[in-house]
């Protein structure tokens, strides 16, 4: 039967954030459900908060702040069970994404303790779930994010609930966030050991706003299976060696580099991608934060093809590399961490 999904690839996302993937207008929803007071009574006001359009609109400073409102409007069970099932079931009838891996920071949801971390996150697991049941053909898992400006003791937490979680639907961890007074990646050695041995998987937000030499210390400090955004290795054929051989794949996003400016343009954007195929990197295209860069999967991969870096197999590689490096188990009967 003709159906229509029939023609269209199917894509897997590997690399974007629950805070900045609910479409405003469910987030304006979810907000009015809760009673959150908003800056503002208009609806395109509060689009215009949470949204950033224009290319080189927002320093890398104030990016992060942006966060703020959406993760409030998240945290509460209710807000992350439909945050969670939107985004996924969203992505698939929008963009045929049969493969997600939705990421956030529970403790960033709690409203500084007031909330209880479980019931955060097993409402979370819950939308997923749901959205599982209700479009069988999705797989996901979710990655818990531990934040560069939080204590150690902090994120020490978030690892320990991933563990808790990992046979529920949790697979794997990421450290993001802008740069903080103290924080050193030689610290989280030991902690990412742990999360692999444990089962779950790791990657790193790296080699975004920092250079090839901060990527190279990360990678050589912590245990990874893949690596968020990495694309400054491209100046640096050892490090692109080094990725190459210990066979992480990068999950580049790249609306979200050109929209802070640390991707110039089209042409700039090619250099990097052709430099990376060329030197036997893997990568794959992904949104970052696609609600708030009104931006979707098909787009970030129309992007790629626009700069006329890569050939058409060469992009369906890319797509093909994204499956292979999911953290989401493939056994049969897993999908739904029953
Ligand atoms: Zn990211």
């Amino acid at each position: 039967m003709e159906t229509f999904s029939a023609g269209r690839k199917e894509l897997a996302e590997l690399h974007f954030h629950l805070g900045q993937s609910v479409d405003p207008h469910i987030l304006w929803s979810i907000a009015h459900e809760q009673g959150i007071k908003l800056p503002s009574k208009d609806y395109w006001e509060f689009y215009e908060m949470v949204t950033l359009t224009k290319p080189g609109e927002i320093t890398w400073a104030d990016y992060h702040e942006l966060f703020k409102w959406t993760e409030l409007i998240q945290s509460s069970p209710v807000a992350m069970e439909r945050a969670v099932y939107e985004v996924i079931n969203g992505a698939y009838r929008a963009n045929n994404i049969t493969l997600l891996e939705p990421s956030f920071n529970p403790i960033f949801r709690n409203r500084s303790g007031e909330r209880d971390l479980d019931h955060i996150i097993l409402a979370a697991l819950r939308g997923m779930e749901r959205a599982l049941i209700e479009f069988p053909m999705i797989r996901a898992g979710l990655i818990f994010l531990l934040d560069r400006r939080s204590p150690f003791s902090l994120n020490e937490i978030i690892l320990k609930k991933a563990i808790k979680y990992r046979t529920r639907g949790v697979v794997g961890i990421d450290i993001a966030g802008p740069n903080a007074d103290g924080f050193k990646y030689d610290d989280y050695a030991d902690l990412y050991a742990r999360a692999r041995a444990a089962g779950l998987k790791t990657t790193v937000h790296t080699g975004e706003d920092g250079d090839a030499a901060e990527m190279a210390h990360v990678v050589s400090v912590l245990p990874l299976d893949r690596l968020n955004h990495g694309f400054r290795a491209y100046t640096d054929k050892a490090l692109m060696e080094t990725v190459q051989k210990k066979n992480l794949t990068m999950c580049l996003c790249p609306t979200s580099n050109m929209r802070v400016g640390f991707i110039k343009d089209s042409q700039h954007l090619g250099e990097v991608l052709r430099a990376l195929y060329d030197n036997g990197v893997k990568f794959c295209i992904n949104t970052d934060n696609p609600a708030m860069l009104r931006t979707n999967l098909s787009k970030e991969i129309e992007l790629v093809r626009q700069t006329g870096a890569l050939t058409e197999a060469e992009i369906d590689q890319t797509v093909r590399w994204a499956f292979d490096a999911s953290f989401v188990p493939t056994e049969a009967g897993r999908n739904l961490y029953l």
